[in-house]
């Protein structure tokens, strides 16, 4: 079984734990550096407050490291804040661990009435339910990232090698499309060696 690092600190860990649960996963909360010392096949940053996460990895000690393990290669699933968290251009916002190619612009569909559903179309995954929540979107990839969702236009949802982000909270439906896609293509493949 794979073993996925959820970062604990702030926001929707627990859903991303009961997803990857449902899948068969076996997961654990990271909220100290130590943590992140164990043998992870993946680390997932879930949604919440991108600022308040950033100050607690750095204010905890576990931001360089986190950092090195996934410019490093291990697979990594971030969900809203989570994709604020890896990208390396932020409009409106501090960048944090700026490993994965992309302009992201935060709080892009307003601060208060910026929440709402749709569905859309993600490649390789199919059509997902998808709940935005003072989400970001990515404003423009990079050449090693690729475009897997837009709505309205804007990409939603994004990859770059083990690198898989979604500016919606897949966590938050019971659809387990998304995090099968990221467990299936990024986690078990690369342990597999495939
Ligand atoms: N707007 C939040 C931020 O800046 C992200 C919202 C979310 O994760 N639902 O971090």
């Amino acid at each position: 079984t794979p073993l996925l690092g959820v970062l604990a600190l702030q926001g929707a860990f627990a859903e991303h734990e009961a997803m990857f649960g449902k899948l068969g996963a076996a997961t654990v909360e990271i909220r100290q550096s130590r943590d992140l010392d164990q043998q992870l096949d993946a680390i997932v940053l879930p949604g919440g407050e991108s600022t308040v996460q950033g100050k607690l990895l750095r204010d905890l000690g576990m931001f360089d490291r986190l950092r090195e393990l996934i410019a490093n290669g291990l697979p990594v699933f971030g969900t809203c804040a989570g994709l604020l968290l890896l990208a390396k251009h932020v409009e409106d916002g501090d960048t944090h661990l700026a490993v994965m190619d992309m302009t992201v612009k935060r709080n892009a569909y307003g601060r208060q009435l910026g929440s709402f559903f749709t569905r859309a179309e993600v490649k390789g995954v199919g059509d997902v339910p998808m709940t935005f929540i003072r989400a970001p979107y990515i404003e423009s990839v990079g050449e090693g990232a690729e475009v897997l969702a837009r709505v309205d236009g804007h990409i939603v949802a994004a990859q770059q090698n083990a690198m898989l982000v979604t500016s919606f909270h897949p966590e938050l439906n019971d659809d387990l499309s998304m995090h099968r896609y990221f467990l299936d293509t990024m986690v078990l493949r690369r342990r597999s060696g495939a």
